[in-house]
């Protein structure tokens, strides 16, 4: 009973469920899950089957953009309390509010100089691969400048 499509990347995670669309095997792939509301118009993140809005079960599930505009950011210059997972010794990085062109906002760790970090940064999905603890491979995200012109590496 192998599914075909997970295989090998079956340990591979969302760090969310729902909040991902696409194949998981194929991170660069991926985009954010949102939906949104036929009945009242809402748009929010994540697939969803009521909408959080009206309540209603009219939600189709679609896949947001990619880029979006920083809306705001702070920069987190100590090291979260919990299950922070960034690098040792912890490294200051831009939290921002990434406004997408379907209307919604969404919060996400910005990857770039904090010197850089800008209200009205053009910003790119970017979903990553970590390992947690348990040797499993947690598909995550962030944002990123938008390589205007260049390559993308
Ligand atoms: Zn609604």
């Amino acid at each position: 009973m192998a599914n075909v499509n997970e295989g090998a990347v079956s340990k591979r995670v969302p760090i969310l469920d729902g909040l991902l669309s696409g194949s998981l095997s194929d991170p660069d792939n991926l985009t954010l899950a949102g939906c949104k509301c036929t009945s009242c118009g809402e748009t929010a993140l994540g697939s969803k089957t009521i909408c959080p809005n009206c309540g209603c079960d009219t939600v189709k599930n679609i896949s947001l953009s990619e880029r979006g505009v920083l809306w705001s950011f702070t920069v987190v210059r100590h090291r979260p309390p919990g299950n922070y997972r960034g690098p040792e010794p912890f490294v200051p990085f831009g939290l921002g509010l990434v406004e997408l062109p379907e209307g919604l906002r969404v919060l996400s760790p910005i990857k770039c100089d904090i010197e850089k970090l800008k209200i009205g940064l053009g910003l790119q999905f970017r979903p990553y691969v970590r390992k947690d603890p348990d040797g499993r491979e947690v598909v995550a995200f962030a944002f990123e400048p938008v390589n205007e012109g260049g390559a993308h590496v």
